[in-house]
């Protein structure tokens, strides 16, 4: 009798892409409400925590920042491992690190190593929206990379001015649910 009981799950998001794309950034402004123009980037893996409700469900995510140790091979087996999806991240005024998103989806395939490697859900987030004339990645041109990713999710963010990042989030909970 009483309350409906709601179902609880706990699942694991990482946080991945070229250093000084926002990663940490978007993490705080999503976790703490905050957002820094300096972080101090600290060596280790680390997460933080925060519950979501969806339906009838308690979802907590536990989000892993790659804490300023972002070179390939560095990160470690138990950054990747059990991961319920992995969120791409790039600069949308940094060409390069649109580029390296085919490593990076690369690279966490090799170590997370998922039964499916073609079903495991990734969602990309472009950051920085708010630098309109430094911009030089388009929405276009990051529409098309997801359209031949198995159609990933697509966000465009700014951590600096809380902008999409409860609706990134919220997408990234519900794929990182459907695979749980
Ligand atoms: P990480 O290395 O990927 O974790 O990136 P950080 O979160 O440390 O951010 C790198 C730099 O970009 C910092 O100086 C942040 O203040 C800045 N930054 C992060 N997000 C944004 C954003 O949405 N807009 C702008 N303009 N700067 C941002
Ligand atoms: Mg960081």
């Amino acid at each position: 009798s009483g309350i409906p009981r709601k179902k609880a799950y706990l699942l694991k998001v990482i946080f991945i892409g070229d250093p000084n794309v926002g990663k940490t950034s978007l993490i705080n402004q999503y976790t703490n409400k905050r957002f820094c123009n300096y972080y101090k980037s600290t060596v280790g893996a680390d997460f933080m925590t925060k519950s979501i409700v969806i339906e009838d469900k308690v979802v907590t995510l536990q989000i892993w920042d790659t804490a300023g140790c972002e070179r390939f091979h560095s990160l470690g087996t138990a950054f990747y491992r059990g991961a319920d999806c992995c969120v791409l991240t790039f600069d949308v005024t940094n060409n390069v690190s649109f580029k390296k998103l085919d490593s990076w989806r690369d690279e966490f395939l090799i170590q997370a190593n998922p039964q499916d490697p073609k079903k495991f859900p990734f969602v990309l987030l472009g950051n920085k929206i708010d630098e309109k004339e430094k911009r030089t990645v388009s929405t276009q041109r990051a529409e098309l990379w997801c359209q031949k990713n198995s159609n990933m999710p697509y966000f465009e963010v700014s951590a600096k001015n809380n902008v999409n990042i409860e609706k990134a989030f919220y997408e990234i909970a519900k794929t990182a649910l459907k695979n749980s």
